[in-house]
């Protein structure tokens, strides 16, 4: 499915059908309704000019769902605004010396991660290479859609809940065998990649070092690490952004108010992953926990709210001389996929209301400058399953759930059942071990030009040519 797009026939059939639909009488009061609008427009302006790519990492049907039912089964999400969805197989390849290269139906954010961001399918753990014999063993260096919108003269934008070194924003822009070496110190895995061995260094150098306009996350400690080859040898590789024209800023405030213009921008709020914006009881066994509600409002006022680092980011991008040709911003919510492995409800949910609300920024930029593409998906599905609330105890789920009280009043129970069991017939584990991602497509939605691309049934791969590869 690589390298599809949407032809034109299919477009035009698609258009005919909302039509035919309005002449029945199918929408309401026989006017055109928001698709059929928004149908209309990417019919017509099919190359935008500004794209903003938002990536829950692990949120799959069931995570968006969970959020939606959480909030009021009638409580409108964000990404209920787009009009285009479709769903995107996630695979990933095994590591072969040569291709063909068999298929891994359960990946991780980095191969799935190079996959939208290449076009190219890849091994777990890699970014942006390409499969080779072994995890260990480089692989060819994979052009980015980042790259290639700096190319352009775009201004780009990459913003993460997580870690900025993380697989999901590094696959924008770095290329390194293993995800794991994100600082200088943390190369003992990628000997061959370091600046000393003439590599091009650790993930956090390379993202320095590509001049990404905008680069907001967490990952501090990573960025406090001294380089050890190459020009910055002895500095952090703060020092070697701040040597390079880059703004360096570490709190909401300082966010806020740093100037715009067509200086690079490094926020870097918190040593790790950023905090969680809610919390809740931890997942247990048998019948759980008495239905409660979920704590809001945890995350500590000094780091920026991923909406308002999407909002602080469009704003820098869409300024300065630069903004003529345009932007390329991606936005991660991260922790979704980190609470899901650790099976907290409440910290998977807030992360995903919190995504939800960046989705809204995002339109609401779109709203007033229509020449923007926004794309929404996952990069895997993953763990939580809502299921039924037992009363009897009769059908109670196998591993780990939470019970939850929805703003509706209802009890809803979230399990974690792809790992927890402490061997072959033994009980669950007193801790529950990390949840696995899981093979399901994921859902993909876009608004705007080019948006059309997503609908029907496609492969990640497919993405990178919608996000202008
Ligand atoms: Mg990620
Ligand atoms: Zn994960």
């Amino acid at each position: 499915m690589k390298g599809k797009r949407l032809p034109v026939v299919l477009a035009l059939v698609l258009f005919a059908a909302a039509i035919g639909a309005v002449a029945t009488g199918a929408l309401a009061g026989g006017k055109e309704d928001s698709t059929e609008q928004a149908v209309k427009a990417a019919l017509k302006d099919r190359k935008p000019k500004n794209v903003i790519f938002l990536l829950g990492d692990g949120m799959g049907t069931q995570e968006i769902t969970a959020a939606r039912y959480y909030l009021g089964v009638n409580h409108e999400l964000n990404v209920d605004r787009m009009p285009f969805t479709g769903f995107d197989a996630t695979w990933s390849v095994k590591p072969a010396a040569s291709p063909p290269y068999l298929p891994d139906y359960d990946p991780d954010s980095a191969s799935t991660g190079t996959a939208w961001a290449t076009g190219d399918k890849t091994i777990d753990e890699r970014i942006s290479q390409g499969p080779s014999s072994a995890e260990n063993v480089p692989g060819v260096n994979l052009e980015t859609v980042l790259e290639l919108a700096q190319q352009q003269g775009m201004k780009v934008g990459d913003v993460s809940t997580a870690e900025i070194t993380d697989a999901t924003p590094a696959v924008l822009a770095a290329h390194m065998s293993l995800r794991g070496c994100q600082g200088p110190a943390n190369m003992g895995a990628c000997p061959l990649e370091t600046k000393a061995a003439g590599g091009l260094g650790s993930i956090a150098e390379q993202m320095v070092d590509h001049h990404v306009d905008v680069l907001l996350g967490g990952g501090r400690a990573r960025f406090s690490q001294t380089i050890t080859g190459g020009p910055y040898t002895g500095k952090t590789v703060v020092a070697s952004a701040q040597a390079q024209g880059h703004r360096y800023v570490t709190d909401a405030d300082g966010l806020a108010t740093v100037p715009s213009g067509d200086k690079p921008v490094l926020g870097l709020f918190t040593n790790g992953n950023m905090s969680l914006e809610w919390s809740g009881p931890a997942a247990s066994t048998g019948k759980g926990n008495a239905a409660v509600a979920c704590t809001e409002g945890q995350r500590p006022a000094n780091e920026p709210s991923l909406a308002a680092m999407t909002k602080r980011a469009i704003d820098l991008l869409d300024d300065g001389a630069g903004k003529k040709k345009g932007f390329f911003l991606q936005v991660e919510g991260a922790s979704i996929d980190k609470q899901d492995h650790a099976t907290n409800a409440c910290g998977q949910l807030g992360e995903t209301v919190a995504f939800d609300r960046a989705i809204g920024v995002a339109l609401d930029y779109q709203a007033s400058h229509p020449d923007t593409l926004v794309v929404v998906t996952a990069d895997h599905s993953h763990t939580s399953q809502i299921v039924s609330e037992d009363a009897s105890g009769s059908g109670l789920p196998t591993g780990y759930s939470t019970n939850l009280l929805t703003k509706d009043g209802q009890v809803l129970s979230l399990t974690y059942g792809t790992a927890g069991y402490g061997g072959a017939g033994a009980p669950p584990a007193a801790v529950p071990p990390s949840q696995q991602h899981t093979g399901a497509v994921v859902p993909v939605w876009a608004s705007g030009p080019g948006g059309l691309a997503v609908l029907g049934t496609n492969d990640h791969t497919d993405l990178f040519q919608t996000l202008g590869g």
